[in-house]
Formats: C-alpha cells, structure tokens, sequence
C-alpha cells in the first residue's frame, strides 16, 4: 500500500496542482512544502531580515522556532491555505516578491533542518502526498511512490505567468521566465539537498501534457 507519496521537480512545474487533486481523490493529507519556505521568506521580508538581497541570517537563526507554518482547509476552494503564525497568508506567499527571494531562504541549512522536522512530523499513518524538491531524497527517503516532474522553463513560465494573472497580479513574462532559470540554478546548486531526482523515483517530463492527462497518468502509478 502506497502511504506516504512524494512529488519533486522544478518549480512551476504543475507539482503542486498534481499533487493537490490526487490527495483529494485517494482521501489523503496534502502538504505544499514549498509554501513553507515561501512563509519563512515572508517572514523574512516583513520583518526586516532582508535588507535588500542581504539575509540576517544571525536573526533569522534565533527566530526560526518561533516561525510556526500550518495548513488549514479553505472551504471555498477545496484545497488548503497556508497560515503563517496565525495569519492566512496564502496570496502574498504566491508574489513575485517572495518568489524572487525564496531560493537563498532555502538554501540556509538551519532552514531547511526546521522544516523537514516539521514536514516529518506531518507524516501520518493515514496517508500523505507531499511535494516540493527534497521530499523524496531527503524528507521521506521510503515513501511508497516518488515522482520526479519537469518541463521546459519557457513553458513553466507561461503557466506561473497565466496563474497570477488569473488572480489579478501584475507581473512580466520575461521576469517571470528569468524567476524560474534563477530558481532552477539555485535549487540544483545548493550546498544542501540540492534539487535532483531520487533514484527510484518516476520521471515525467509534462511539457506537452494537459492537466487531465497528468492526473490520469499519476492516478495509475498509484494504482499499480
Ligand atoms: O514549490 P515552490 O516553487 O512554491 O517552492 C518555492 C521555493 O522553495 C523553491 O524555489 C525552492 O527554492 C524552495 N523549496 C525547497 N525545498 C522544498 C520545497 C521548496 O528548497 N521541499
């Protein structure tokens, strides 16, 4: 039996909506990794640990246990919105702003040390789907399904492009295209669990895929 079901890849890549609708049809727990490192550099902006592209990071290593992250059910969308030490902060976690500064944020060791314990500690006997770009090799090494996602940067960026326009945010092709090629270096480069596929992990490669079809093709490697 498939428990605990790990979804890594490049971002934008379409991890997230996958991962979303097979937790809900299988009746598991979805966990959006990303979004915690996305609150963490929230956190950061908001309380002045960046200062320009500059990281306190002496600050942000005193702070870091008082950086509570959850996820709460939004009745309205069906899917569920990240609360960062109380506060809803789905929507301003989705923003170029903190999209731009996230990668350095997840690059710091003692980040990424108090989020896998807190992603670990979210692993449940019930059944889990958890994506984002450690979960297979460094979160949950024995998840029962691993799956590996990518897809050409161009087309990334299209989608991230038409998702915040879909919700009235302002933002550039182009600096969006440059977001993703910045991230994906960053991600693949840093010192700890950089980003790379697991061995025993299945790779799709969704560049030519609609949404349907991907949720077919997962909905499969779950069954077998
Ligand atoms: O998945 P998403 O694009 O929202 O993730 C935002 C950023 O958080 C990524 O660019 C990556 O730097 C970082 N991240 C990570 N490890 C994870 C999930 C996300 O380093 N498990």
């Amino acid at each position: 039996k498939k428990i605990t079901i790990a979804i890594d890849g490049f971002s934008s890549c379409g991890k997230s909506t996958m991962a979303k609708d097979l937790a809900r049809e299988i009746g598991y727990i979805y966990i959006d990794s990303g979004a915690m490192y996305r609150a963490v550099t929230l956190y950061s902006i908001e309380n002045g640990i960046f200062q320009g592209n500059d990281i306190d990071t002496e600050r942000l290593r005193k702070e870091i246990d008082d950086i509570h992250i959850s996820f709460q059910l939004n009745p309205e969308t069906g899917r569920p919105d990240t609360y960062l030490n109380g506060v809803n902060v789905e929507n301003k976690i989705r923003s170029m702003e903190v999209s731009s500064h996230v990668s350095p944020i997840a690059t710091l060791g003692f980040v990424r040390e108090a989020m896998v314990a807190q992603q670990q500690a979210m692993g449940n006997s019930k059944g889990i789907v958890m994506d984002g770009r450690d979960i297979g090799t460094t979160v949950f090494p024995d998840a029962e399904l691993k799956i590996f996602v990518t897809a050409t940067p161009e087309i990334r960026a299209q989608r991230r492009y038409d998702e915040l326009k879909a919700k009235g945010q302002e933002a550039s092709f182009d600096e969006i295209l440059e977001n993703v090629k910045q991230r994906d270096y960053i991600d693949q480069n840093r010192e700890v669990s950089p980003l790379r596929k697991a061995d025993d992990a299945l790779l799709l490669d969704n560049t030519d895929m609609t949404i349907p079809q991907q949720k077919e093709w997962l909905q499969e490697q779950f069954n077998k």
